[in-house]
C-alpha cells in the first residue's frame, strides 16, 4: 500500500452517471464537483463492505493453525476485488478451534493498524445454529449447540471484543435471552441456518435480531408452502437481509422477489471461501469434507451435489451478476454491497460518495457485463492498483 494520500480522484459517479472530481483531505472526501466529460474516465464508487468472508485465494480462516500473515495476504487479495472493509467469518467448530481463530484474528488486527481499518469486526456464524440437515448447511453437526452466553463471553474475550455480528438460530429455547444479551453489549444478531417457527422468529426480532444471514440458503430442500421461515423473515420489516448473488445460491426469480420485498434493506454478501479465486476441481476442506468446484464457479459437496459449500464469487462478481441479469441497476446493486452493509455495522462509510465520508473508493470499468477494479483506495491511500 502507498502511504501517500491522494488529493484528487476523477471518475464517473456510480449513482448519477456524472463525471466528478473527488477532493480528498485527511482520509476523507472534502468536496465533490462536476467536471467535463471525457471518454476514458473510469467509474467511481464507495469500496465494497463484505459482512461474510470465510477465506479467499487458498486461505481458509477456519483452518488452523491460522497466522497473522495469512490474514494479511487474504486481505490484500480482497483489495484487488474492490473490498475496503470486511468481517472475517469464523464458523461452527470445536470450542477451542473457534477460540484460537478469534484470538489469532484479534492479535493480527492489534498489531497491524492497516488491518484494523479494513476489518471493523468479526462475524461468528454458528455454532448456535439449527442441528437439522438442510438448515445446518455444511456446518459440522458434531459442534452445533444451543446458545451459551458464558461460552460466548469466553470467545468475545479471545476476540478482544471484536465479534460484531453473530448468526444463530432462534429455534433454541435459550436463544431469546442470548440475543438480548448480545444486543445489549453492541453485538448485532442475525438469524440464519435456522429451522425456527413463526413465533420464534418474531420473538427473536423483538429481542433485537436485525438481520437474516444469506436468506434463502441454509434451508431445507423441501418446506411447507406456508408458513415457513423464509416467508416469515421476508415479511419481517425489522430484518435486513443478506443474500448470495452468485447465480448459484438463489435462482433469479427468488433474488427478484427478495429485492422487491426487502428494498433498501437488501444487501449482498460474498460468503466466499478459500477456494474463491481458485481453479475448478475436487478439494478436501474441513467444512463437510470433499467438495467440487465446477468450471462455472459453483461449489458443492461431492457426495451431495444439491448442497452448496459456500461461494467462490466475490462481491465484485455478485454485483456484476445482478446487473447482467437486469435484476437491478448499478447504483442499487453497488449500494447493496457497500453503503448498506456499512450502515448496518454503523461505519462512517455509510455516507458513500459524499463530502465528509471516508475516502474509501473503488475505481472500476464495466466490460462485457463484468466489473473490473482498477484501483482500491482506503482513507485516500491506494491499497491496490492494476496497470
Ligand atoms: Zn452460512
Amino acid at each position: 500500500m502507498q502511504e501517500t494520500e491522494l488529493r484528487l480522484v476523477e471518475g464517473v459517479d456510480y449513482r448519477t452517471g456524472s463525471p466528478v472530481a473527488v477532493e480528498i483531505e485527511d482520509g476523507r472526501i472534502r468536496d465533490i464537483r462536476n467536471i467535463k466529460r471525457s471518454d476514458d474516465l473510469p467509474w467511481l464508487a464507495p469500496g465494497f463492505v463484505d459482512l461474510q468472508v470465510n477465506g479467499f485465494a487458498g486461505i481458509d480462516l477456519n483452518a488452523l493453525p491460522l497466522s497473522a500473515e495469512a490474514l494479511f495476504s487474504l486481505t490484500r487479495m480482497l483489495w484487488a476485488e474492490g473490498v475496503t472493509a470486511y468481517l472475517p467469518t469464523v464458523i461452527t467448530n470445536s470450542d477451542e478451534a473457534i477460540e484460537e481463530a478469534l484470538r489469532v484474528i484479534a492479535a493480527a488486527i492489534r498489531e497491524e493498524p492497516l488491518l484494523e481499518r479494513i476489518i471493523p469486526g468479526i462475524h461468528l456464524e454458528g455454532p448456535f445454529i439449527s442441528p437439522e440437515d438442510g438448515p445446518r448447511g455444511a456446518h459440522d453437526p458434531a459442534y452445533v449447540k444451543p446458545p451459551d452466553w458464558t461460552l460466548f463471553q469466553r470467545w468475545q474475550n479471545a476476540a478482544a471484543g471484536r465479534i460484531r455480528l453473530v448468526t444463530l438460530s432462534p429455534e433454541w429455547p435459550d436463544a431469546i435471552d442470548f440475543i438480548e444479551k448480545c444486543v445489549r453489549t453492541g453485538v448485532r444478531v442475525a438469524i440464519g441456518h435456522t429451522a425456527a417457527g413463526t413465533e420464534q422468529i418474531a420473538a427473536a426480532v423483538r429481542a433485537g435480531a436485525s438481520l437474516s444471514t444469506h436468506l434463502g440458503n441454509g434451508a431445507h430442500a423441501m418446506l411447507p408452502r406456508h408458513p415457513n421461515y423464509i416467508w416469515d423473515q421476508l415479511a419481517e420489516d425489522q430484518l435486513l437481509a443478506t443474500m448470495i448473488g452468485d447465480g448459484f445460491h438463489l435462482p433469479d426469480s427468488v433474488l427478484k422477489v427478495f429485492l422487491a420485498m426487502k428494498k433498501e434493506k437488501a444487501m449482498l454478501v460474498s460468503d466466499v471461501v478459500s477456494l474463491g479465486g481458485g481453479e475448478p476441481g475436487e478439494y478436501e476442506t474441513h467444512i463437510g469434507g470433499k467438495v467440487v468446484l465446477t468450471p462455472e464457479g459453483k461449489l458443492h459437496l461431492k457426495e451431495q451435489p444439491q448442497l452448496l459449500a459456500g461461494s467462490v464469487q466475490t462481491l465484485r462478481q455478485s454485483v456484476s451478476y445482478l446487473i447482467r441479469k437486469q435484476l437491478c441497476k448499478l447504483p442499487q446493486a453497488w449500494d447493496m454491497a457497500s453503503v448498506r452493509p456499512a450502515a448496518y455495522l454503523g461505519l462512517p462509510a455509510l455516507r458513500g460518495l459524499a463530502a465528509g465520508a471516508p475516502a474509501d473508493l473503488a475505481v472500476f470499468k464495466q466490460t462485457a457485463g463484468e466489473i473490473r477494479i482498477f484501483r482500491t483506495i482506503k482513507r485516500g491511500c491506494v491499497l491496490h492498483e492494476t496497470g
